[in-house]
């Protein structure tokens, strides 16, 4: 019988681990951590009111400071040139948001012919 068979295999499967699927822990990057870039987070953030600058379909996120934590986020990314401490690179982003965008950029990265 199938189903015996299925069910009796079961519990051989083994259990997926995600702790091995995530990626390594970043080694805290000195330039994160200095003044200068408090100070252009700070800028970004309050350039941008406290609030989320994506746009989507003509429509700026609504997420602001008061109710999400927010992200100073380089507009093009330092490990492809962009400039860690001006404010015109920055852009102030919502959780979700700067998820969205690390993930597409992290695709577009790997998806580039080397
Ligand atoms: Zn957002």
């Amino acid at each position: 019988m199938i189903h015996a068979t299925l069910r009796n295999l079961r519990p051989r499967l083994p259990v997926l681990d995600l702790r091995t699927a995530r990626p390594a822990v970043k080694t805290a990057d000195r330039e994160l951590l200095t003044g200068e870039h408090k100070a252009w987070r700070e800028a970004v953030l309050s350039r941008a009111g406290d609030r989320c600058e994506w746009v989507e379909h003509g429509v700026r996120c609504e997420r602001t400071s008061s109710t999400n934590r927010l992200f100073a986020d380089h507009v093009v990314e330092r490990q492809d040139g962009g400039a860690a401490l001006d404010v015109a690179n920055g852009q102030c982003l919502c959780a979700s948001h700067h998820g969205l965008k690390t993930f597409r950029e992290r695709a577009r990265r790997m998806a580039r012919p080397t």
